[in-house]
């Protein structure tokens, strides 16, 4: 019964359903072919079809039968003889002669195969036979391999026209390689999981507009969230200890705003209040196709046991570098009572290794030094002391100091006007002496070192350029690592932490640090602090 053109009509129609889309197991879209019979029921109830209107009918189905999207044949008589063919149909079987041929004859394999019995007992019934994801194995030519093929099909008698039975009408869709697809995907999940297993990495997502998290087992375990406990966004970001969050979150916004990758550090203190964790979290966003995010998603690592080994690390190197100071400090004012003393005497030998091992002490202090600011800044512990000053003296202060210490370079520094900036004036101070001694240590005595700062925006920026050995583009971006050395430098002496701790400095002042370099031409580092107007 059907509402047609505003009343009631009956009328009769012969229809199929297909599915012919099918996705992880789950039928996706069905095709619903529908033939309309009215007509012909009453003419054959009327006995006036006429030849025409036949012949129209069979042009009709014909056409249909061509463009179908799904394989169509019909099967006719006892013998299952294949009357019409469809191109998708024939497409099943690309090498065989089908029209004209019963089916045994024209597919043998199918004998013994249950799928026999199934289309007799259709052509017997006249009961309507659906099959999903059936196996049927087939060979697609005449001579060729059988293969275990799938397929989604329906088998539905054809009835002439004193309503007996006098065919069966086929439609199938071939899944094979839908199945194979999902197979494949299936294994390499298996693997990635497999992976993610063995690393004892935890997934992560979070979809945006929602404050829910989604976990992975191994995440739940990492942030010793109960189970069963559904996480949320705010709750995770709680456990990250305070002095990370505002950084790790402002990283997160950052990397999704500007579609790149994100990956940071930081301590959390978990859930169920298990020891302090050192997470490593990688990640990324996932956009629309009109580039608005989606969701977040990415990885955890547990680096707690490296995290503490580097604290340990560091602290024996803090505890050793600290006690080395003392000798050191009382060496170097003894050194310096003999320096003046050497002074008045005629020994001019004795004044020079004075000279030299006030030097060398000097150096050592620096290095000293250093190491015990690696330690500081590792366990939190280093402080800057913010103070409005002008770089222009600081660069003034280093020259003189510069001068007196290194006469194997000619230095050229370039006039400061007054740059005032807002930092910790000892630590920008060690910055500038660490590009000049890194700007003597890697260029050849005689070369010259020239030393700039300049206000440019609303920044200032100062500068050490060399013609020493460069920089080779691979390490550019290394360089500022801790422990980092450009491998070919072992001739010359050095741990790969200043460049580090310059950048931790700078990081903490907000600035940026950088080099530009070409290697056997010279190199250029730079930083850049904000202007106090
Ligand atoms: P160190 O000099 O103790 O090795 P740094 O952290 O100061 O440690 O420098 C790291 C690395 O950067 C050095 O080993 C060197 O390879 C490279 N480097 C630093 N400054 C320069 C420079 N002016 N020219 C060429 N290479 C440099």
């Amino acid at each position: 019964m059907l509402i047609r053109h505003g009343r009631e009509e009956t009328i009769f129609v012969t229809f199929v359903y297909a599915a012919i889309k099918i996705k992880a197991g789950k039928v996706t879209k069905i095709a619903v072919w529908v033939l309309e019979n009215t007509r012909q029921v009453a003419e054959r109830e009327s006995k006036e079809l006429t030849r025409v209107a036949f012949q129209q009918e069979r042009d009709r189905l014909k056409s249909f039968f061509m463009q179908a999207p799904v394989g169509i044949c019909i099967l006719g008589g006892e013998a299952l003889t294949f009357e019409l063919v469809n191109p998708l149909y024939q497409q099943l079987f690309p090498g065989r002669d089908l029209i004209g041929k019963p089916l045994l004859d024209a597919v043998p394999e199918i004998r013994d195969q249950p799928i026999w019995e199934i289309l007799q007992q259709v052509y017997q019934t006249g009961k309507t036979f659906e099959g999903n994801s059936l196996l049927i194995p087939l060979s697609r030519t005449d001579d060729g391999p059988v293969e275990d093929r799938y397929f989604n099909f329906i088998y539905t008698a054809r009835t002439g026209l004193n309503d007996e039975i006098d065919g069966i009408m086929v439609f199938v869709f071939e899944i094979t390689e839908i199945l194979a697809g999902q197979k494949e995907l299936q294994k390499a999940q298996d693997i990635l999981n497999l992976a993610i297993e063995a690393s004892e990495l935890g997934i992560w997502r979070a979809d945006f507009g929602s404050d829910q998290l989604h976990i992975s087992d191994q995440t739940r375990a990492i942030h010793g969230v109960p189970a069963g406990k559904q996480l949320t966004l705010t709750e995770s970001s709680a456990m990250i200890r305070e002095e990370f969050r505002e950084r790790v979150m402002k990283g997160i916004a950052y990397a999704v705003e500007h579609k790149q990758d994100f990956c940071e550090e930081y301590w959390i203190d978990p859930m169920d209040g298990s020891k302090s964790r050192w997470l490593r979290s990688n990640g990324k966003a996932y956009y629309n196709e009109n580039g608005e995010p989606l969701y977040i998603s990415g990885t955890i690592a547990d680096l707690t046991e490296q995290k503490e080994d580097d604290i340990r690390k560091s602290d024996f190197i803090g505890m050793v570098s600290h006690e080395l100071k003392t000798p050191l400090t009382s060496l170097t004012s003894y050194l310096q009572v003999l320096q003046s003393k050497a002074t008045q005497s005629s020994d001019s030998f004795t004044r020079g290794a004075l000279d030299q091992s006030v030097k060398q002490v000097k150096k050592m202090t620096t290095m000293i030094n250093s190491f015990l600011n690696i330690s500081r800044l590792e366990s939190g512990k280093i402080h800057i002391d913010r103070q409005t000053f002008d770089m222009a003296i600081l660069v003034k202060e280093t020259e003189a100091e510069t001068v007196v210490m290194n006469n194997s370079h000619t230095f050229i520094f370039h006039p400061v006007e007054r740059t005032m900036v807002n930092a910790d004036r000892d630590k920008i101070g060690q910055i500038i002496s660490n590009f000049i001694s890194n700007a003597v240590k890697y260029s050849k005595p005689g070369s010259t070192i020239q030393i700039a700062c300049v206000s440019e925006g609303n920044e200032a920026r100062f500068s050490v350029s060399d013609e020493g050995m460069g920089i080779s583009p691979e390490d550019t971006g290394r360089l500022f690592e801790r422990y980092y050395r450009v491998k070919n430098n072992t001739s010359i002496s050095g741990f790969g932490i200043g460049l580090y701790l310059c950048a931790e400095i700078i990081m903490r002042h907000e600035g940026r640090i950088w080099v530009e370099s070409e290697a056997g031409k010279g190199s250029v580092f730079y930083f850049s602090l904000s202007l106090e107007r």
